[in-house]
């Protein structure tokens, strides 16, 4: 008859198959692993409670870009397998590309801009999130000089009036320093903004 064991070391090992560790690894310690290893283990930790819901918070920040991949297709793998949702939070808009469907961006603590993922880097509504994208390389695209925004993010004890993003904003108006801005609808996208962009403006 099966133990708890036995049961227990089961389930551990199909675990470590799942996100891609020999199960003979079992018995390590933490200090015996690589970088990857340990965040893949770290995943299979978080599995083995069965969640309806991961929150991915950074998972791979401080691994090299070959093993970031891996680790990112494998938890996309694991993802469509036990159909669960991900929320994947990450400073890497290049990441957010890669694997998620829909899409936010946070400014100041608030969310300025949701909808789907390919919409919004097609073309984004917010000038903070088109700001966001000028600032990354594009790998096939032309080669142009990236984009800076201009001063520094806001004091969240004492934030700007209006519209959070209005001390580095190109668009900004007084309409924008004085008032919060409206939510505004596109498609799959909204944002938060006086001023949205058009699919003409540049950014996209
Ligand atoms: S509300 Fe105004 S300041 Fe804020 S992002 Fe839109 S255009 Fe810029």
């Amino acid at each position: 008859m099966e133990t708890t064991v036995d049961a227990a070391r089961e389930r551990v090992a199909r675990l470590f198959r799942m996100v891609g560790l020999d199960p003979q690894l079992m018995e390590r310690y933490p200090h015996e692993f690589s970088g990857g290893m340990r965040q893949r283990a770290v995943i299979a930790m978080a599995l083995s409670c069965d969640p309806a819901v991961i929150i991915a918070d950074e998972p791979t920040t401080a691994l090299d870009v070959i093993v970031q991949d891996r680790i990112l297709r494998e938890l996309k793998d694991v993802q469509q397998e036990l159909r669960m949702a991900m929320i994947y939070i990450s400073h890497d808009i290049g990441v957010v590309a890669e694997v998620t469907d829909r899409m936010g961006v946070m400014y100041a603590g608030n969310l300025v801009e949701l909808g789907d993922t390919d919409d919004v880097f097609g073309a984004p509504l917010h000038p903070y999130t088109a700001a966001l994208m000028s600032s990354f390389p594009s790998v096939s695209g032309e080669k142009t000089a990236l984009a800076t925004l201009p001063g520094e993010p806001p004091n969240l004890i004492d934030p700007p009036t209006g519209c959070p993003f209005h001390p580095r904003c190109a668009y900004a108006t007084d309409e924008c320093r004085r008032e919060y801005p409206p939510q505004v609808s596109r498609g799959t996208q909204w944002a938060a903004c006086w001023h949205p962009l058009d699919k003409n403006d540049a950014g996209g």
